[in-house]
């Protein structure tokens, strides 16, 4: 059984011996109950029977130029899903994956285009974090913030990613802030209510609405039609009342399809009365995507309508693109993805 499935609350061990193996690790990061020296022998040998701390079969790096690493992940059914790690001066920042590929298939998104493979267990979502750490010779307290952006849908995978941010936050486990977690949906209005009644999370929420008007929209997430716009505003509305957190709306510029004034006008209008904030991604591009990006002159003529309509927003330039590590990238740079979508 993986360990790391499991809620720290329900840890084997009691008391400070439990601690112990807790702070081994989520402080030390270890992957090998033999290295936990300060738990007797026969304890480690017992552990090692039942539980294993390691939920990957190996991973590969790709460097950018920029300081992010992706890390291409093998699990032990041989399927694969990536993590990213961003360390900006200040904060070091993970971006996990909560499926093996994406049901959402959004058009602009390399993820999408393998379509979907399974979804991660808690283990699996939190093991990336530890993993990445011990790569990185760091502690996985280090790592303060934390985005639900890589492969996958979360609110699809809503129990597991739930244990999994559980897992993040828990004082004995990552100690991650409330506020530096961020869960990214593509809209799904249920989940966002259901997520809002998860009074001991209070995550930030992210929407992925890249367009303001339903044509755009289904164009660019072709399994958004399910939910409409105005739902998912409402389901917005919802989670901020509920919460008392600002909202966050995801927007890839795609040139010439949701990047016009008068989209940015709708969105303006879209989100009147609520406290919001919207990050304007400059498309990542990748081959075969049918999606260009758009020009420097109208992503700013894009942000300055925006921003005199009120509209608190910025540009999110992604990190890692000459990785295959950026936003809408992931599933890049191997030959076999296709292959991988498949297993
Ligand atoms: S952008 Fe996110 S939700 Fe859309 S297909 Fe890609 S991974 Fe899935």
């Amino acid at each position: 059984m993986l360990l790391l499935d499991l809620h720290p609350d329900a840890y084997p061990l009691e008391g400070y011996r439990r601690r112990q193996l807790l702070s081994w690790v989520f402080e030390h990061g270890v992957s090998k109950f033999s290295d936990m020296t300060n738990l007797p022998a026969k304890l480690r040998a017992e552990l090692a029977e039942t539980y294993s701390l390691d939920p990957f079969l190996s991973f590969e790096t790709v460097e950018s130029t920029d300081g992010s690493v992706k890390y291409l992940f093998t699990l032990p059914d041989l399927k694969q899903m990536e993590a990213v790690y961003m360390p900006y001066l200040d904060r070091k920042t993970i971006c996990v994956s909560t499926m093996v590929g994406c049901p959402a298939k959004c058009a602009f998104c390399a993820t999408g285009a393998m379509g979907f493979g399974r979804n991660l267990t808690a283990g699996e979502i939190v093991g990336q974090v530890l993993a990445v750490a011990r790569h990185q010779a760091m502690s996985p307290r280090e790592i303060r913030n934390l985005v639900f952006m890589g492969m996958g849908e979360p609110l699809l995978n809503y129990d597991n990613v739930m244990t999994a941010s559980r897992i993040l936050l828990h004082e004995h486990a990552l100690g991650m802030s409330k506020r530096r977690v961020t869960l990214s949906t593509v809209g799904l209005p249920k989940k966002i209510r259901q997520l809002a009644k998860e009074d001991d999370l209070g995550l930030k929420l992210a929407i992925s609405l890249h367009a303001p008007d339903e044509e755009t929209r289904q164009r660019i997430i072709p399994t958004g039609h399910a939910n409409s716009i105005a739902e998912i505003m409402a389901a917005a509305r919802e989670y901020q009342s509920v919460t008392g957190r600002r909202v966050t709306f995801e927007y890839a510029m795609l040139r010439g399809v949701n990047d016009r004034l008068w989209q940015a006008d709708l969105l303006a209008d879209l989100l009147t009365g609520l406290v919001s904030h919207v990050n304007l991604i400059p498309m990542n591009p990748w081959n075969g995507s049918g999606f260009e990006e758009s020009t420097e002159e109208q992503l700013q003529a894009f942000y300055d309508r925006l921003e005199e309509r009120g509209v608190e927003v910025s540009v999110r330039r992604s990190r890692g693109r000459d990785a295959g590590a950026a936003c809408g990238q992931l599933a890049l740079n191997r030959p076999d993805a296709s292959l991988i979508a498949l297993l």
